[in-house]
């Protein structure tokens, strides 16, 4: 029984790579330095997986910038317009990601979006019709000369063929972007072919859109790929991970591959029928510890899942983490201020490594001293999780009835009860809730966090902010004003610290792009919200003026999704009590006189499940559990909430289910086209298209936000329409939001003269 890692974090337990890129972006140091500082994290990270005993060590996990765009360099895929006379080298890459590299030659960086469910963002490769491929970048062979000079078995890991193609972008002319796979098969042959000749026994080939409902000419795709591939000489192990790959059953067991690696996390059921068709000689490594989040595993329960299989298989079978571990923080071992009933349920990629090793020896010596102890250790986190639990908060949600979900009545007579009330002027005007987080503000929290500042101190700083935050709105004269988010360091993060179940790392951190990390918060127990959590910002906000202002919250699907979240009971549950805890703190909003409660769901789209198949049960409680947040109160308070993107068609149903009264989207760069879905459903509540794009440092002209509105106003009743930017302004500086703000309110009153 052998043990396999399928990809280690490359950032460093300490954030060294992170560092390490930015200084030489910087240009504070030498190339020669970045290369010793990744040398030396790659080499730390082998030696770690070695001594937990790993037998098939990642080659090809670490990358300067994203994986896929080293394997787009490797097979000679970069845009032209961000090669340079010395063909591709590590520059070359930067300029890809980021547009722009120490040395020279800046173009708009390539296209980056969401790896499959991850938060993990990958560089799209760019392919045109004519597309060349060739070996034509060194690193990833280096590597694996590098891990064999340190007395390693490399197993080098790259994205498949198929999945290559699939998630990369067709340029210029358009075509078919399957014409390409023969080529692509070639050059992946020479990549092969080079591995061969540096020894390689082992190469892993993803192909992660395996998860997905494939098409049939993708499906027929995956097996002309390892038909040829196969024939090459280092043995292949085709992995899947991130989902069940049952529905490619036939497909996947007819491939000639030496090994098949199974995601059994998140798909434990597909075991049996991969088990039945396994070839004699065929491997199967099983993913049974989770790479993507950051709970310690059940591994008595997992060895007694994989007994049978163990004894049938023998040498066959390889134990591994379900996917790679770059989705998983590094270390535990550095985390000081962690409570220890919850360090004691935590694992991080190296504890992960170790707990193969565990899980091996409940397999192997299911007798011996240390077996038992492993049990014991994994009866004891049960334990200690089931006392934790809070009881009151069950009995709560057990409660709940269906009334619970709805507001009082119909959104149309919620509608006149407002207009009644706030007595807003046709195309009403708001934002979305931040405005500039100025470096003044960060200074205030870093100072306050250092205990340079006293609370009393940095609140009463911040109190100075919103203060002016206040008044330039005033002087804009927005009609729906916002306190300006100036307090919260993150939208998740600030409600996270806050909630009870909810705890925090001091390293905790995961890769999301390039050298951008997040330290999502851990939903360790069952959630409540002891106390108010932002009425003294909302009461003092709204205390300086007669306009309304709205309280800002987060709402439960998207600080579901933005967590790592607890595993022993389900989303659908943890989302739930989510919601109850942002209901309370909606009700208490109301209660102190915030009319106006906007609940970000800006990750709502984001946790749609990989098969289309499985939509609907997730749409259905994250509909449920926005609704549930918001149904607290009376018809008199309007409920917006937010979404900061606009591909609604395939999702608008659920979206009026969740029964908003104004809903806020981006709109700007699509020129206004996304909000078809809306017209074509027929949308009954309001809307506010945002007219800015707030990503751009452009500030748009009052004529293309008169245009844009025109453009609305074709599509949604004018009087259904909002008038707003795409998003938070926390990003862009006072002088970029000012005059765009100012275009905003003008544009506005012309086009009030003009509709009403
Ligand atoms: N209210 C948040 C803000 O304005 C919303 C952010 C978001 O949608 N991501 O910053
Ligand atoms: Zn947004």
């Amino acid at each position: 029984m052998q043990l396999n890692s399928l990809g280690f974090p490359r950032i460093g337990r300490l954030r060294e790579l992170k560092f390490a890129l930015e200084k030489y972006w910087r240009g504070e140091i030498e190339q020669s330095q970045l290369l010793e500082v990744s040398k030396g994290l790659r080499q730390t990270h082998w030696q770690w997986q070695a001594d937990a005993g790993v037998n098939l060590l990642p080659v090809g996990d670490f990358a300067f910038y994203d994986q896929v765009l080293t394997l787009s360099a490797t097979l000679g895929a970069i845009p032209e317009r961000h090669r340079s006379d010395s063909g591709i080298d590590l520059d070359t890459l930067f300029r890809v990601g980021r547009g722009r590299a120490p040395t020279g030659n800046d173009a708009p960086a390539a296209e980056m979006t969401k790896f499959f469910n991850t938060n993990y963002h990958y560089i799209v490769p760019e392919l045109s019709a004519h597309q060349v491929f060739d070996i034509a970048y060194e690193q990833l062979f280096d590597e694996v000369s590098e891990a064999q000079n340190l007395g390693h078995q490399a197993k080098p890991v790259i994205l498949g063929p198929v999945s290559f193609l699939y998630l990369s972008k067709a340029v210029g002319t358009e075509f078919d972007k399957l014409s390409l796979l023969p080529q692509l098969i070639e050059a992946y042959q020479k990549v092969l072919q080079r591995f061969a000749d540096q020894g390689v026994e082992w190469v892993q080939l993803d192909e992660p859109i395996l998860a997905l409902e494939l098409e049939s000419d993708w499906q027929a795709a995956i097996t002309q790929a390892y038909q040829i591939l196969a024939s090459s000489s280092p043995k292949l192990l085709l992995a899947s991970y991130y989902g069940s790959i049952a529905h490619h059953h036939q497909l996947v067991s007819a491939l000639p591959v030496a090994g098949l690696h199974l995601d059994l996390v998140t798909a434990p059921e597909q075991l049996a029928d991969f088990v039945a068709t396994l070839d004699p000689e065929q491997i199967l490594s099983v993913g049974v510890i989770n790479g993507r989040n950051v709970w310690a595993a059940e591994l008595d329960q997992i060895a007694s899942q994989l007994t049978s299989v163990a004894r049938d298989l023998k040498q066959r079978l390889w134990l591994s983490p379900s996917c790679s571990l770059l989705h998983s923080p590094v270390d535990l071992e550095v985390e000081t201020e962690l409570a220890p009933a919850l360090k004691l349920q935590l694992s991080f990629a190296k504890q992960k490594l170790t707990e193969l090793n565990k899980l091996k020896v409940l397999l192997t010596e299911a007798n011996s001293a240390e077996a038992h102890s492993i049990v014991s250790e994994c009866e004891a986190r049960r334990d200690a999780r089931a006392k934790a639990a809070n009881q009151a908060v069950i009995d709560r949600v057990d409660a709940l009835t269906e009334q619970e979900y709805q507001r009082d009545d119909a959104f149309s007579v919620r509608q006149a009860v407002q207009r009644a009330k706030y007595r807003l002027p046709l195309l009403p005007t708001t934002t979305i809730g931040s405005f500039p987080q100025t470096p003044a503000i960060r200074g205030l929290r870093s100072r306050w966090r250092k205990g340079e500042l006293s609370l009393e101190q940095y609140n009463e700083q911040l109190r100075q902010v919103t203060q002016d935050t206040v008044e330039r709105q005033l002087k804009l004269d927005i009609d729906v004003l916002v306190h300006g988010e100036a307090e919260r360091n993150d939208m998740v993060e600030y409600f996270g610290e806050q909630l009870e179940g909810v705890g925090f790392t001091q390293f905790g951190w995961v890769q999301s792009y390039g050298s951008r990390c997040v330290k999502p918060p851990l939903i360790y127990g069952d959630v409540s919200r002891p106390t108010a959590m932002t009425i003294d910002w909302a009461e003092f906000a709204q205390s300086l003026t007669e306009k309304p202002v709205k309280g800002m919250l987060t709402g439960p699907v998207t600080i579901l999704h933005w967590s790592f979240a607890r595993e022993d009971i389900s989303r659908e549950l943890i989302a739930t009590q989510i919601g109850l805890a942002i209901r309370d703190e909606v009700v208490d909003l109301q209660n102190a006189g915030i009319g106006i409660i906007q609940i970000d769901e800006p990750a709502f789209r984001e946790g749609l499940p990989l098969k289309k198949s499985d939509w609907q049960h997730y749409l259905d409680w994250a509909v449920n559990a926005f609704k549930l947040s918001a149904a607290g109160v009376t018809n008199a308070t309007q409920i917006h909430t937010h979404m900061c993107y606009s591909e609604f068609n395939e999702t608008i149903a659920a979206i009026a289910a969740m029964d908003a009264d104004v809903i806020t989207i981006e709109t700007s760069r699509s020129r206004m086209e996304l909000l078809n879905a809306f017209e074509d459903f027929n949308y009954p509540n309001e809307i506010g298209p945002g007219v800015y794009d707030i990503h751009s440092p452009n500030t748009p002209t009052v004529d293309e936000i008169v245009s844009l509105m025109q453009k609305a106003a074709s599509k949604v009743p004018v009087e259904q329409l909002w008038i707003n930017p795409d998003c938070g302004l926390k990003t862009r500086t006072w002088d970029e939001v000012e005059p765009a703000l100012v275009n905003l309110v003008e544009a506005t009153k012309i086009l009030r003269r003009q509709l009403s």
